[in-house]
């Protein structure tokens, strides 16, 4: 089968829908076939959608957090209120992610076409799978995203690889949200594997379309960016759902450089021990709270227990790459 953008639409829709009964669609669906046949080759079309799905919800996502930096009434959820990022860390960090996005990103998404076909997945067929059969699908792949993630993360943090790899994201001990794909090039693809594996995964065994992967890249990146928006707000989703990382948990991970791999869940971390530090620098933020008097007080309490946490993981991070030296070295 061949197709090419300039293909006529009716040609493309006697050949990719032959035989679809068009007015049993929804809404979406409608959409989806106009789509699919306006660009006439489902291989651009899904690659198209994909990337400019990313583009919109990465940096659409961002913008209220960028607001919220610039507004100093917010500082007091800020988790580490000391360190706003700045208008051109924001810019520098904003020129680099996009550049990625363009140079690394872009082309790989034409990958995930002939990936999805090996395995089976739905693209531009309709109609779509049921919600009951999005939502499972979708809260697998989230699943299978955070185990993977907190596996993948942790190996990041030895030493060859922190190195060579993971310390790029590491730059901000303090991140906003820009920064949540602000990474080398072999993290995006390593970490990617985690959000594309649990549909590739999922299609050996069932029908998968690509819309509820859609779906799951979209709340993936929200996941992200929220996760990195260095704000923990008292309607924040952890204090409803306790399980949920969130910003509180993954900014302790980029301030201690250390504990707290997992993304979208607190289990792992907590099931393998990987939350320890955590859990104590908790325990004397409590603490402090109880012994401060007044606000004020326990700002300046809360602080120090930053400082030194923070102290700690850099101390932690030049160990790691000492450990690297020396084992060069013996070689
Ligand atoms: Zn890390
Ligand atoms: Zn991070």
């Amino acid at each position: 089968m061949s197709f090419n953008v300039t293909a006529d639409p009716n040609h493309v829709l006697d050949t990719l829908y032959a035989g679809t009964d068009f007015s049993s669609l929804n809404w979406a669906e409608q959409k989806w076939v106009a789509w699919y046949v306006w660009w006439g080759n489902p291989i651009i079309a899904t690659g198209m959608i994909s990337f400019l799905m990313h583009e919109v919800v990465y940096f659409g996502r961002s913008l209220p957090w960028i607001i919220i930096d610039a507004i100093p009434y917010f500082q007091k959820w800020k988790l580490q209120p000391n360190k706003v990022p700045t208008p051109q860390e924001q810019w520098d960090c904003t020129k680099q992610v996009l550049w990625a996005h363009l140079t690394v990103e872009l082309p790989a998404i034409w990958l995930f076409y002939p990936m999805s076909e090996m395995v089976g997945m739905k693209t531009y067929q309709v109609p779509f799978p049921s919600l009951s059969t999005m939502t499972w699908q979708i809260a697998f792949f989230m699943f299978f995203e955070d185990l993977f993630h907190w596996a993948a993360h942790r190996a990041l943090h030895t030493p060859l690889l922190y190195k060579h790899i993971h310390k790029i994201h590491h730059k901000y001990s303090a991140p906003f949200g820009l920064a949540a794909e602000y990474a080398h090039p072999a993290e995006v693809m390593i970490l990617g594997m985690g959000t594309l594996g649990g549909s590739l995964f999922l299609c050996l065994f069932t029908e998968v379309h690509f819309i509820s992967f859609f779906i799951w890249v979209i709340i993936k990146l929200f996941q992200a960016i929220d996760a990195h928006s260095g704000y923990d707000f008292p309607w924040s989703l952890q204090h409803i759902l306790p399980f949920w990382s969130g910003a509180e948990h993954h900014d302790f991970h980029h301030m201690a450089f250390t504990n707290n791999y997992s993304t979208s869940f607190r289990w792992w971390d907590r099931i393998f021990g990987t939350d320890d530090k955590y859990l104590v620098y908790r325990e004397r933020v409590k603490a402090a709270k109880a012994k401060s008097s007044n606000n004020e007080e326990f700002m300046k309490a809360e602080q120090a227990l930053m400082d030194e946490v923070l102290a700690e993981g850099l101390r932690e991070e030049s160990a790691v790459e000492e450990r690297l030296k020396k084992k060069s070295k013996v070689q």
